[in-house]
């Protein structure tokens, strides 16, 4: 795979966006967080993001605090979440919200994000 173009959202469409990602470079972690929402996740910048509807959102905020993690309070899902790596914002792109992607057929890097 190469960079594509896909769209997102949460599951009721008050958020959307547009993305162009690698769907090669896709991990899944065990964080406390990643390994409840069960997400699959890319990390793009922030000129590769396009957002569409923007919520309204609800901001979650653990650890270190450095990763706004943003939800649907409507329906709960979570399609991104963005922190400053740098100078730059980047953005986590949860897979599983992305039209026409079934995570279960790709093949996530397996990140230990609970040891960290
Ligand atoms: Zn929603």
């Amino acid at each position: 795979m190469a960079v594509q173009h896909y769209s997102g959202s949460c599951q009721c469409g008050a958020i959307a966006f547009e993305v162009d990602a690698d769907l090669d470079q896709i991990n899944a972690c065990n964080c406390s967080r990643c390994r409840r929402l069960g997400w699959v996740l890319t990390f793009v910048p922030e000129s590769a993001v396009k957002i569409i509807k923007d919520g309204p959102t609800t901001e979650y905020l653990f650890n270190s605090e450095n990763i706004s993690h943003r939800f649907c309070p409507t329906c709960g899902i979570e399609p991104y979440a963005k922190g400053e790596q740098g100078d730059n914002m980047i953005y986590a792109i949860n897979v599983n919200c992305l039209d026409g992607v079934d995570s279960r057929a790709l093949s996530p890097n397996l990140v230990d994000g609970a040891s960290k």
